[in-house]
């Protein structure tokens, strides 16, 4: 057995609904390419009071492409994917969207730890990495083939795929 995060569960109506209010609230509802490196810089420090971001090097997250410290209201990209999101990179951006989902979604409150019988399985929606990577959709794709996703929207062709399966 080894202890592993539990998150209060959301459903992915849930963290659509939450979406499109961040959508909304942002004036992006219309916007297929959403400007997530400016939603890190700009508008997340106007919605979360004390929330702040940092570059960190290759050397300090070898192993990790973003990491989220929700008790700190703070989220580390690593220097090459902000560089690469900022280049417009599909993947990257998509890095760093699941960061932001992580903060919005699984504040301290609501995260756990916890150790599962042999055999048990967390159930999707109580996983924290399952729900971060829901808050990647978008109901304008409504319709859209996973290629045009990808063209429009400037994420990965999995992301796509995956997003595109469930509409
Ligand atoms: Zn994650």
């Amino acid at each position: 057995m080894k202890a592993i995060y539990k998150a209060a569960p959301l459903s992915r109506k849930n963290i659509r609904d939450y979406v499109a209010r961040i959508r909304k609230l942002t004036g992006t509802e219309n916007i297929y390419y959403f400007p997530i490196v400016e939603f890190l810089e700009i508008l997340l420090p106007q919605l979360i009071d004390g929330f702040y971001y940092e570059i960190c090097s290759r050397e300090e997250m070898p192993i990790k492409y973003g990491e989220t410290f929700p008790a700190e209201n703070k989220i580390c990209i690593r220097e090459d994917i902000y560089e690469q999101a900022l280049a417009g990179d599909a993947f990257a951006r998509y890095t760093i969207a699941h960061e932001i989902g992580h903060l919005l979604l699984n504040d301290v409150s609501s995260i756990s730890l916890c150790r599962l019988a042999d055999g048990e399985e967390l159930k999707p929606y109580e996983d924290p990495e399952w729900q971060a990577d829901c808050f990647g959709y978008y109901p304008l794709i409504r319709g859209l083939t996973p290629d045009e996703i990808v063209q429009r929207c400037g994420v990965t062709p999995r992301a796509a795929r995956v997003q595109s399966s469930k509409v």
